[in-house]
């Protein structure tokens, strides 16, 4: 594969290995090729249709249908597969790694993770554990893109042992295909995902769910009037479910102590609205309104109303 011929440093690492090419396997093969960091991209994937369309892409120049052939002579390694597949690719390929090869992986959830692959790692292999913080609602090796992680955060959750040379060279990865780079252990990590995503997540699934259930709307009113909000939970609730329903078998600690702190809060909401206690709901909504604010102020999100949508291009615009 030609790697950005212009590119007059070394590539960073002679052949990159991505366990899995779906959206963030692919978005990292077109952002390593962007940026330079790679010789040689190779794959794994196991249906033939992704192995073939990962091939036509140039996502890599060969993809196997078993994981231990394309870590062979690998220096780095990184899962992109679901997490709950971690631990058995770990296990294959564990036998087949490089010495001195740096593995990780991209899985949004951390405690598990490291529980699941760390103790198949040999030694003189370096396992660092990561997570960048980026995504869209598409899966699949056709819906990555080279600008995927500009701007966004990659959270690296190394052991208290990790190589610190590896964990530079992961970082200096990291940064080069476009994200900021931040250090915390696993159990922090799964805390404020659980808040920030997680959660999040599951209250789409779930008001979704409960529009499409209601007998007294019909399901025509549903999509016609999604503008008034409903529709960006469509967005979040159109992620992929095998994705999303191993990151709450592999976080259920963190996503509960949310979810009940949640509870809570809804039912303060609900207290005020059944006794018409119109300050408690404009102090809540008024504090909540500053959270977007310090999100625009990061550049974690468009200034743009209703998200940068141009009214009449498709979808009209937000009626609230
Ligand atoms: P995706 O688009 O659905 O792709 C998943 C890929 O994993 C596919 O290529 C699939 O292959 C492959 N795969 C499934 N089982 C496998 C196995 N046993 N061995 C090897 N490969 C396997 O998913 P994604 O969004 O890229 O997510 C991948 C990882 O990134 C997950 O761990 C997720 O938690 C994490 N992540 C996702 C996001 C996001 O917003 N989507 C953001 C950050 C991190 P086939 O097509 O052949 O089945």
């Amino acid at each position: 594969m030609s790697d950005n011929p212009t590119s007059a440093e070394a590539p960073m690492f002679k052949r990159l290995a991505l366990i899995g090419v779906g959206l963030i396997g692919s978005s990292i093969s077109h952002a390593a090729r962007r940026a330079g960091l790679v010789g040689e991209i190779v794959g794994s994937s196991p249906s033939s249709e992704t192995r073939k369309r990962a091939e036509e892409l140039g996502l890599a120049t060969k993809m196997y249908a078993d994981p231990s052939e394309a870590v062979r002579g690998a220096d780095l390694v990184i899962l992109c597969a679901p997490v709950g597949a971690y631990a058995a690719i770990a296990k294959t390929i564990g036998p087949h790694l490089e010495q001195g090869a740096i593995v990780s992986d991209v899985g949004s959830v951390k405690s598990a993770v490291v529980r699941d692959i760390a103790p198949h790692i040999p030694e003189g292999v370096h396992f660092i554990a990561g997570h960048p913080v980026a995504g869209t609602e598409q899966s699949g090796p056709d819906a990555g893109f080279a600008e995927l992680f500009d701007g966004r955060w990659c959270i690296l959750t190394p052991e208290a042992d990790a190589d610190e040379s590896a964990l530079a060279q992961l970082r200096t990865f990291w940064e080069r295909l476009g994200s900021d780079v931040e250090i915390m252990s696993p159990d922090h990590h799964d805390m404020v995902l659980a808040i920030t995503s997680h959660v999040p997540h599951l209250i789409a699934y779930n008001i979704v769910n409960t529009a499409a259930h209601l007998e007294r709307v019909t399901d025509k009113e549903v999509i016609k009037f999604s503008a008034g909000g409903f529709r960006d939970f469509t967005r979040i609730a159109a992620s992929d479910p095998v994705m999303w329903r191993d990151v709450f078998l592999n976080n259920k600690e963190a996503v509960l102590e949310m979810l009940g702190r949640f509870s809570e809060d809804l039912v303060t909401l609900q207290r005020a609205i059944r006794f018409g206690d119109g300050a408690t709901l404009e102090k809540l909504f008024t504090d909540a309104r500053t959270i977007r604010r310090g999100i625009i102020q990061a550049s974690q999100d468009t200034p743009q109303p209703d998200f940068g949508r141009r009214a009449g291009a498709g979808a009209k615009s937000s009626a609230r």
